[in-house]
């Protein structure tokens, strides 16, 4: 039986007052696969992301997500997005925790209370990017490689069943680079479906399963990372990232669909830990 895509596209086209900006893009991300988005700067990557999101307007073409049409926008909420930018707002002053916690928003009505699998989300997610110690810290008080490892914890506790990131690393500083490859390696373990726009494929190297180039709003190339470093060598360029350890991927744990990416190995070997709605777990509290 044929599995459904998280996303496919064809010949879709997004822009901006009706003048498109990515034309006849045909792009799938299978459950499981983490896709690296790769192009110059203008070649309309964020666009193109963002169109997928809803957020551009789709002006052509067939796009489904989680095989329902983009139109019936029912399906967005399982996708968790981490937006290109460097760091929070400092307008806004909220704790780390009141950061994450938003994240929960797609579970429930804003008005409702938070429940104790809401905070264990939170918890979870925060866990996840190394930043527990400073879960009640304001989120100004932080560097801007941990501001954005913040916008990354508010998008996996959702518990996103695809993990969009718009530049992750750009800008950020070489201790933050290296705590980010870690947490994509862990969630590529854990069979984490993401579709990362980047220009420093180091720090997905030993987790991307495919590599798709944009060039002035077209792909122009869409393969395994084998086949790009082979693509760039022909054309005789250094690849990114050129110390691909592809022999990594064959390593990677097979989950099923709609495994949920929180929560420790051991636990999700014995199945789904969250979001089970055990009736317990959703007495009113504060985060
Ligand atoms: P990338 O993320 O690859 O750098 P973008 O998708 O941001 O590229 O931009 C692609 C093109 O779309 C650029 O020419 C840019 O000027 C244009 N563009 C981006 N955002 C907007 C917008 N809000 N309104 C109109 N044009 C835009
Ligand atoms: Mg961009």
């Amino acid at each position: 039986m044929p599995v459904t895509p998280l996303v496919r596209t064809r010949g879709a086209s997004f822009g901006y007052d009706d003048v498109p900006v990515v034309t006849g893009i045909d792009l799938t991300v299978d459950d499981g696969e983490v896709v690296a988005l790769l192009g110059p700067n203008g070649s309309g990557k964020s666009t193109l992301v963002r169109g997928l999101l809803g957020l551009v307007p789709h002006l052509g073409g067939q796009v489904e997500l989680f095989g329902t049409p983009l139109a019936a926008g029912a399906e967005r909420h399982r996708i968790g997005y981490v937006p290109q930018r460097h760091t929070l707002a400092n307008a806004v002053r909220s704790t780390v925790t009141e950061i994450v916690a938003t994240g929960r928003l797609t579970h429930r009505r804003w008005w409702q209370p938070t429940t104790t699998t809401d905070r264990r989300h939170v918890r979870e997610a925060l866990d996840l990017v190394g930043l527990s110690d400073r879960a009640t810290d304001e989120v100004s008080t932080l560097s801007g490689g941990q501001q954005r490892r913040v916008l990354i914890a508010r998008a996996l506790a959702a518990d996103p069943d695809l993990l969009v990131m718009d530049e992750p690393t750009a800008g950020v500083d070489q201790g933050n680079q290296v705590v980010l490859g870690q947490l994509f390696a862990e969630l590529a373990a854990r069979g984490a479906s993401m579709l990362v726009v980047t220009h420093e494929l180091d720090a997905l190297e030993s987790s991307v399963t495919r590599i798709v180039c944009l060039d002035g709003g077209r792909v122009d190339f869409d393969g395994t990372p084998a086949a790009y470093a082979a693509h760039h060598l022909a054309l005789g360029a250094h690849p990114v990232g050129s110390g691909y350890h592809h022999e990594h991927h064959e390593h990677r744990a097979h989950t099923p669909a709609g495994r949920p990416l929180l929560g420790s190995p051991a636990l999700l070997d014995a199945g789904p830990l969250l979001g089970t709605g055990v009736p317990t777990d959703d007495e009113p509290g504060r985060l």
